[in-house]
C-alpha cells in the first residue's frame, strides 16, 4: 500500500513508512518506533505526523495542511484493518495512545493522552471483549482525568495545587472506607466517570466529545498545543533548544498491560544506566499501565533474579521473602523474559548504543513502545562506550565521540548519593563541580576558626576577594550571590578543585545577623548546607556524598582520547599540591602560575604591602628581598612537581591596590606592624585607587612603573631554576608577561629579565634554557603580533580579559544583566564562558596568523577560563593553537574535548573529500 499523506507515516502491521533517521521529523519516538517495525520487533500499529504539522499548526492559527484530516481517517482505518477491530465500536472498541515525540527527549514536559476513543457506547465494548468490567471503567475513569487534564486543561498549573480529579477520588475512598484505588468497585468507577464529567462540565461549560474522532482532534491539537506550554519552553530555553523544531504527534494503537495478572508494563535498559554494567536492567509492575510504574503508587519489581537479589541482600531478605517483594519478570513470565532479552540485544546491535526501552505485557504477549539510547551517568557513559569498543560494537573513535567531555569531571569530585532526598534552597551557577555539606561561615576568619576545630565549612559570602583566600583554602565549598563564571569565586575554586555556587541572586547574605535566606528558607550561622556544585544547587541540611573513584575503563578511555588529539593540554596550577594534582590527572605542563595568589599568602602579606607602600625604589627592593625566598621556594616546589614539563610563570598582574587592606581596623594593624600611622596608610591607598582598575594600573604596566617589582620576580623565577638544575632536575620555565600591548613595553620587561637571568646563572654557575612570552589578551596585542612575536617566543591568550576587552564587558560587573541579553537571545552562551567563535577567535585568528608569519617557531596557547570549556578547546582546535590550559580538575575534560576536535576535523576533512 502506498503513502496516505505525505506528513503521515505508518507503522507496525508489516508497515514502517519512517526510519531512525528521521527523528527531525518524527521525532525521537516517532522515528524510532517506525525502526522497530522495520525490524519486525512486535510494534502496536499506529501513525506519527510530522513535526511540519507543528510548524504548520502554529503558523497557521492552529489550523492543518491540505487534507491531513483524510489522511489521519484513512491511517485509523489502516489499524482497524490489522487488529480487526474499530474506532467507535460498541463491540470490539479501538482504542489509541495520542503522544508527543520531539527530535530531542523533554521528558514529562509534553502532553500524552491514553485509552482514547472511549465513550458510554464503547466502554460497553471494552467490557465484554475483555470480561474485565473493572478494567473497562477503571480505563474509561482515567481516560475522562487525562481528557479533562490535558485537553481540557484542568491539571492545576502548580503541582502544589489540589487536582480536582484526585480530590474526587479521595472522597470516593474516603466514603467507601478504602485507601487504595484498587479497592473501589465498579459501581465506584461508574460514579467517579460521572462525577469527573460533571466537574468538566462545571468547569469548561461541556462535556468529553461522545465521538472518538472528535476526541481524537482534539487530543492531536492539544499535543501540539503543549509544544509551547511553559514548562516546554522553559525546558527550551535552559537545555538550548530551538522552538521551531516543533513536535511530532504518534497516535498508537493502545495495548493494555492492566488486564489481568497475566499483563504488565515495565522499562528496561540494555545496560545499567547507573555504572554501565551490561545486561538488561529494569523495572515493572503486573496487571498496571505504563503510567503507574512513573507515578510511584506501587514498587516496580526488578527485572532480572540478579538484580532482584541484589535489591533483596540490600534489605537482608531471605529467598521466600525476595520471592513475595520482588518477583521477577525473568520468574513471573520467563517466556516474555527471553524474548525481551531477544529484543534488548536486537536493539543495542541495531542502534549500536544502550538502549532504554519501554514495553507492556498484554496476556503474556510482548510489545515494545518505545526505545531510545538510554540517559546515564558519567560512569556508565564512559564504562558503556569502552566496553561497547571492546565488544567490537563501535569503534575506539565513535567511544569517545559517546562522552560528554563535561561529564568526565564527575570522575574527580565526590557527588550527592543519588539514594537521597534533597531540599533545594536556591539555585545559582555551577561555577566549580563536586558536591559538599557544611556549616554556613559568613567571612573568612571564620572559617579558619571552625575548620581548625576540626568541624567542616562552607564559606557564605556575597562576592568573594583575593583577601577570602584563606577561608576558601579551607572551606568545603564556597557560595556566592554575586559573580560569574570568571568571577574570583569560580576561578579560584575551580583552581583549587572546590566546589563553587556562584552569583545566586536569589541568596539574601545578613553578615550582622549571620543568616542567609532564600525562597523563605532562612539558614543561620553554624547550620548546615549541602552545595551541587555540577548542578548550582543549595540545598537545606546535610546530604551525604560519595567519593570519585578512577576505575581502570576511565584510563582506558583517556588513553585512546590522548592517541587521537593534537592539541597539547596543560593546567592553571599555582601551587606544587595543585601542579602534582594536575599532572595525575595528564597534564602536559603548565599553562598558566599566577603569581599574584601566592603573594596573599598570610605569612607574606605584610611585606608585600610595605613594598606597595615603598616611596622609593629602594625600600621597595627591601621589601621585595623579603618575598623573593619565599617565591623561590614556591617555584622550586612547582618547576619539581612538573620536572621535564614546561610551566610557564605569570609575572604580577593585578593593580597593587587589591592587596592593600580595606576595613578602618586592618589599616589600623598594619600601621602598627610597618610603622606608620593609619592617616598616611589610607592616604596611600587612595592615592592607588582607579575608576577602572580593569583598565589601569595593572599587568606589564606595573612592571614599566616598577621595574623591581618583576625583576625580583624573575630572580625567583631563575634561582629555583638553577638550584634544581644543580640536583639534575629537568626545568623547563617559560616567563610570561601580562597584559602586553605593544612591542616596546615587552621589549624592555624582557630586557630586564634577561638582565636578572644573566646576573643569576653567573652567580650560580649553571645554566638554565628559559623563554620569555606575553599573554595576549589586548585587542591591541592582537591586531600587532607580527611586531610582538619578532621578539616573543610564545603567546599565551588570556581570553577572559580578551574577552572582556573585545566586547567591552566588565568580567565582575556583566552578571548583573547577562541573563538578560541570554533570555532576549543576544548572546546564545555567556561569552565568559564559551568562547566567542565569531569576534574573539576572530581576534585570536589574526594574531595566529600574524605570530607565525613574524615567528615561525612561536608556541601558542590558551589559558582564560575557555582552555576547559570543550566547545572552546574545539575551536581553539580548529584555530591551530599548539595547546590549551585550564584548572587541573577540567584535564580530561579538555584532553576528550581536543581529542574529539581531532575526530571531527578529520571526519569532515574526509567528508570534504568524498564530495
Ligand atoms: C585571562 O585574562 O584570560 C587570564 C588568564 O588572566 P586573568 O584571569 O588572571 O586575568
Ligand atoms: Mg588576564
Amino acid at each position: 500500500m502506498g503513502r496516505i499523506h505525505p506528513e503521515i507515516f505508518f507503522f507496525g502491521a508489516g508497515v514502517a513508512e519512517g526510519r531512525a533517521a528521521m527523528r527531525d521529523l518524527l521525532g525521537g519516538k516517532g522515528a524510532n518506533l517506525a525502526e522497530m517495525a522495520s525490524l519486525k520487533l512486535p510494534v502496536p500499529p499506529g501513525f506519527t505526523i510530522s513535526t511540519r504539522v507543528c510548524n504548520y499548526y502554529y503558523d497557521h492559527d492552529s489550523k492543518y495542511p491540505k487534507k491531513l484530516d483524510k489522511g489521519v481517517a484513512k491511517s485509523v482505518e489502516r489499524i482497524e484493518k490489522a487488529l480487526d477491530r474499530k474506532f467507535g465500536d460498541a463491540t470490539k472498541p479501538l482504542l489509541v495512545s495520542v503522544r508527543s515525540g520531539a527530535r530531542v527527549s523533554m521528558p514529562g514536559m509534553m502532553d500524552t493522552v491514553l485509552n482514547l476513543g472511549l465513550t458510554d457506547e464503547t466502554v460497553k465494548g471494552l467490557e465484554t471483549d475483555s470480561q474485565n468490567p473493572r478494567f473497562a471503567w477503571d480505563s474509561y475513569r482515567r481516560f475522562c482525568q487525562m481528557y479533562g487534564d490535558v485537553v481540557l486543561k484542568l491539571k492545576p498549573e502548580n503541582k502544589n495545587d489540589p487536582d480536582p480529579f484526585e480530590e474526587l477520588i479521595d472522597k470516593k475512598k474516603e466514603s467507601r472506607h478504602v485507601t487504595e484505588d484498587v479497592d473501589l468497585s465498579v459501581d465506584d468507577l461508574k460514579e467517579l466517570v460521572q462525577e469527573f464529567r460533571a466537574l468538566i462540565r462545571k468547569r469548561v461549560g461541556r462535556d468529553i466529545p461522545q465521538d472518538p474522532n472528535e476526541q481524537l482532534w482534539e487530543a492531536i491539537g492539544a499535543v501540539f498545543g503543549s509544544w509551547n506550554n511553559d514548562r516546554a519552553i522553559a525546558y527550551r530555553k535552559f537545555n538550548n533548544i530551538p522552538g521551531d523544531w516543533g513536535t511530532a504527534v504518534t497516535v498508537q494503537s493502545m495495548v493494555f498491560g492492566n488486564l489481568g495478572p497475566d499483563c504488565a508494563t515495565g522499562v528496561a535498559f540494555t545496560r545499567d544506566p547507573g555504572t554501565g554494567e551490561k545486561g538488561i536492567y529494569g523495572e515493572f509492575l503486573q496487571n498496571a499501565q505504563g503510567e503507574d510504574v512513573v507515578a510511584g503508587i506501587r514498587t516496580p519489581h526488578p527485572i532480572s533474579v540478579k538484580a532482584g537479589k541484589v535489591a533483596a541482600q540490600r534489605e537482608r531478605l531471605s529467598e521466600s521473602e525476595r520471592m513475595e517483594k520482588y518477583a521477577t519478570l525473568e520468574e513471573s513470565f520467563p517466556e516474555v523474559y527471553k524474548e525481551l532479552l531477544r529484543i534488548a540485544s536486537r536493539l543495542e546491535k541495531h542502534f549500536r548504543d544502550c538502549q532504554d526501552m519501554e514495553f507492556t505485557i498484554e496476556r503474556n504477549r510482548l510489545f515494545m513502545l518505545q526505545t531510545r539510547n538510554g540517559k546515564r551517568t558519567a560512569e556508565a557513559a564512559v564504562r558503556i562506550a569502552v566496553d561497547m569498543a571492546d565488544e567490537k560494537l563501535i569503534d575506539k573513535k565513535t567511544a569517545l565521540s559517546r562522552v560528554e567531555p563535561d561529564q568526565l569531571e564527575q570522575f574527580l569530585h565526590p557527588r550527592l548519593d543519588p539514594r537521597v532526598e534533597k531540599k533545594v534552597i536556591a539555585r545559582g551557577l555551577p561555577a566549580s563541580p563536586g558536591a559538599v555539606n557544611g556549616e554556613v561561615v559568613f567571612s573568612a576568619d571564620e572559617a579558619v576558626a571552625v575548620s581548625e576545630a576540626g568541624r567542616k565549612v562552607i564559606l557564605v559570602r556575597a562576592e568573594t576577594s583575593p583577601e577570602d583566600i584563606h577561608g576558601m583554602q579551607v572551606a568545603q565549598g564556597i557560595l556566592t550571590a554575586r559573580g560569574g563564571m570568571t568571577s574570583h569565586a569560580a576561578v579560584v575554586a575551580r583552581g583549587m578543585g572546590k566546589c563553587c555556587v556562584a552569583g545566586c541572586s536569589a541568596l539574601d547574605i545578613d553578615y550582622s545577623a549571620g543568616t542567609m535566606s532564600a525562597n523563605g528558607v532562612t539558614i543561620h550561622r553554624g547550620e548546615y548546607i549541602t552545595l551541587d556544585g555540577t548542578a548550582g544547587e543549595v540545598i537545606e541540611g546535610r546530604v551525604p556524598t560519595v567519593d570519585p573513584e578512577m576505575p581502570s575503563y576511565f584510563e582506558k578511555f583517556m588513553g585512546w582520547a590522548d592517541k587521537e588529539r593534537r592539541l597539547g593540554v596543560r593546567a592553571n596550577a599555582d601551587t606544587p599540591h595543585d601542579a602534582k594534582v594536575a599532572r595525575a590527572f595528564g597534564a602536559e605542563g603548565i599553562g598558566l602560575c599566577r603569581t599574584e595568589h601566592m603573594f596573599f599568602e598570610s605569612n607574606r602579606i605584610d611585606a608585600v604591602r610595605e613594598m606597595i607602600l615603598a616611596q622609593n625604589a629602594k625600600d621597595r627592593a627591601k621589601a621585595l628581598a623579603k618575598i623573593l625566598p619565599m617565591q623561590r621556594d614556591d617555584f622550586v616546589g612547582i618547576l619539581k612537581a612538573m620536572e621535564g614539563l614546561p610551566v610557564t610563570i605569570r609575572l604580577l598582574d593585578p593593580p597593587l591596590h587589591e592587596f592593600l587592606p580595606k576595613e578602618d581596623e586592618e589599616i589600623r594593624e598594619l600601621a602598627g606592624k610597618i610603622g606608620t600611622t593609619p592617616e598616611k596608610l589610607k592616604a596611600a591607598r587612595d592615592n592607588l585607587f582607579e575608576f577602572n582598575p580593569m583598565l589601569g594600573h595593572r599587568g606589564s604596566r606595573l612592571g614599566i612603573s616598577f621595574p623591581e617589582i618583576y625583576k625580583a620576580q624573575a630572580r625567583a623565577i631563575l634561582e629555583a631554576a638553577c638550584q634544581l638544575k644543580k640536583k639534575n632536575v629537568k626545568v623547563i620555565p617559560e616567563i610570561m608577561l601580562p597584559l602586553i600591548g605593544e612591542r616596546k613595553e615587552f621589549e624592555i620587561l624582557a630586557a630586564d629579565i634577561r638582565e636578572v637571568a644573566d646576573e643569576v646563572m653567573k652567580q650560580s654557575g649553571e645554566k638554565v634554557h628559559y623563554t620569555i612570552g606575553t599573554m595576549i589578551e589586548v585587542p591591541r596585542a592582537c591586531v600587532t603580533a607580527d611586531q610582538i612575536a619578532a621578539v616573543a617566543d610564545f603567546f599565551s591568550f588570556g581570553t577572559n580579559d580578551l574577552t572582556q576587552m573585545t566586547y567591552g564587558l566588565s568580567r565582575d560587573d556583566s552578571v548583573r544583566f547577562l541573563q538578560d541579553y541570554l533570555d532576549r537571545g543576544v548572546y546564545k552562551r555567556d561569552p565568559f564562558q564559551g568562547l566567542d567563535a565569531s569576534g574573539v577567535a576572530d581576534l585570536m585568528r589574526i594574531a595566529i596568523e600574524r605570530g607565525r608569519k613574524a615567528n615561525k617557531k612561536i608556541k601558542l596557547g590558551i589559558c582564560g577560563e575557555h582552555g576547559g570549556d570543550p566547545a572552546s578547546v574545539k575551536l581553539c582546535h580548529r584555530l591551530g593553537l599548539d595547546y590549551v590550559s585550564c584548572s587541573p580538575y577540567r584535564i580530561p575534560v579538555a584532553r576528550l574535548a581536543a581529542a574529539q576536535a581531532a575526530i571531527e576535523s578529520k571526519q569532515k576533512k574526509a567528508a570534504f573529500k568524498d564530495v
